[in-house]
This record gives structure tokens, C-alpha cells and sequence, in this order.
């Protein structure tokens, strides 16, 4: 017997997410157990990934290779990091060493750059596919048509595993707005899926704003950062 720990921001701020996302799945007749949710801790400390983990989460992104650099030997040893920003081919080497998956794989060029690092490591490193669905001029990603395309090229480097599809959604107050942009990314994985012959089972799709639409969308994989973390602090 005794008193109860005090809850944290974070351990709130996390069960209101897991209850957000029961009620998006129950809305769409899916499990809860569908959903990945995973913590976006870019610009916040170790600290604060620790006191996630105590609250059971164990998927995290960052979208820098140097702020993970820095931050992922600074946290437990066994969690699962993803890659979530654009990758420059100069840092392809430190992405395959430090992530488990490389999401927002966006060209075809960074998607041989990844094959020859995960061979000269005597792996398979698995991927998500960019897309810029809603051809925003500002995001990268591949455009749709184009992505059908590189489907043959990609497909046939064997060191990949592309495990499925990733977009970030123009951001707007009413995330109704974004409905379309996932239904969109949904059908195109399908797409996708039928042209490789493969299942793609990952979408990763679904921020703080407009994660419930996501998931109703079908979404397998939301990324949450100040929905979890807070406002994020401004980079040192
Ligand atoms: C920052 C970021 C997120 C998290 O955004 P929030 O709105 O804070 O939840 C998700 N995905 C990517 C690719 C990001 O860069």
C-alpha cells in the first residue's frame, strides 16, 4: 500500500492518445492492436524518451541524423527508431546504422544508396515510400504517377524490404481537410501492393492534428510529437 506515483505530462498526455485512438478504431470497426503509435521526439532530450519508455511506448522517430546521432546512444538499447525526414545521400551510411526502418525513401537514387549500405552490412534494411499526395511544392515525396513507375526499380533491389507507405498531410485546422489525402495514400499502397506482387502493410500516416482520420483511413502507424512531448523546444 502506498500513494500512487504522480502521473507525468507524458504519461497523460499518452493515455489520452491511446483512448483517441481506441475511439478512431472503434469509429472504423478496426483493433487498437492495428495502430502503431510512435513517438516523434525530435528536439527534446533523452529525458524525455525515458519517461515515455517508462510509460511503456517503444517506437520513436527522429527527422535528423545528427540530433540522433547524439540522442539515440543516450537512450535505452531496445527500442525501435525510425527515420521520419528527408534523407540526404551523404547520410544514407549513418540512417542504415542508427534506424531499424527508413521512412520518407524518396527517390530512386537514395533507395540505391540504402541497398549498397544494408549489402555492405549484410542486411535487408526495410523502408517506407514518400509520397507527396497532395502535390504540395514543399514536401518531398514521391508523386504518385511517378512512384508507379519506379515500382520495377524498386521492387527489384533486393536488399529493401518495402514494408508500405508514408505521407505527411498539408497541414489545416480542420483535419477533415486531410480525409482525402489519406484515402488517397490508402488506394495507392493498394496500387502499389498489387503491382509488386508484395503486401504493404505499413501507412504510416496521421500527426497530432489529424491522427483520427488517419486511423479511419486506415492508417497502421501515426507519428505524435507534441501530442505526446509537449511544444517542442527550439532546436539548440
Ligand atoms: C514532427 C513530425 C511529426 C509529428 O508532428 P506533431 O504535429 O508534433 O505530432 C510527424 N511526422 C513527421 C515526418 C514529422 O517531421
Amino acid at each position: 500500500m502506498g500513494y500512487a506515483e504522480p502521473v507525468s505530462e507524458i504519461e497523460s498526455r499518452l493515455l489520452i492518445l491511446r483512448e483517441r485512438i481506441a475511439d478512431a478504431c472503434a469509429r472504423a470497426g478496426r483493433d487498437p492492436s492495428s495502430v502503431s503509435l510512435m513517438g516523434v521526439s525530435k528536439n527534446h532530450p533523452p529525458a524525455s524518451v525515458a519517461e515515455a519508455v517508462r510509460c511503456g511506448l517503444r517506437l520513436f522517430g527522429e527527422n535528423r541524423i545528427q540530433e540522433a546521432k547524439a540522442k539515440i546512444p543516450a537512450c535505452a538499447a531496445d527500442l525501435e527508431w525510425h527515420f521520419i525526414g528527408h534523407l540526404q545521400s551523404n547520410k544514407v551510411r549513418d540512417a542504415v546504422d542508427l534506424f531499424r526502418v527508413v521512412q520518407g525513401v524518396d527517390t530512386l537514387d537514395i533507395a540505391e544508396a540504402l541497398a549498397k549500405q544494408a549489402a555492405k552490412r549484410d542486411r535487408i534494411q526495410p523502408v517506407l515510400l514518400e509520397v507527396n499526395v497532395s502535390g504540395e511544392p514543399s514536401k518531398f515525396g514521391w508523386d504518385p504517377d511517378r512512384l508507379i513507375e519506379a515500382l520495377p526499380g524498386l521492387g527489384g533491389m533486393d536488399r529493401l524490404a518495402i514494408r508500405g507507405l508514408m505521407t505527411i498531410a498539408p497541414y489545416t485546422e480542420d483535419p477533415e481537410l486531410a480525409r482525402p489525402v489519406f484515402r488517397r495514400l490508402r488506394e495507392l499502397r493498394d496500387r502499389c501492393s498489387e503491382r509488386l506482387g508484395t503486401a504493404l502493410p505499413v501507412l504510416s500516416m496521421g500527426m497530432s492534428g489529424d491522427m483520427e482520420v488517419a486511423i479511419e483511413e486506415g492508417s497502421t502507424l501515426v507519428r505524435i510529437g507534441t501530442g505526446l512531448f509537449g511544444e517542442r523546444p527550439v532546436p539548440q
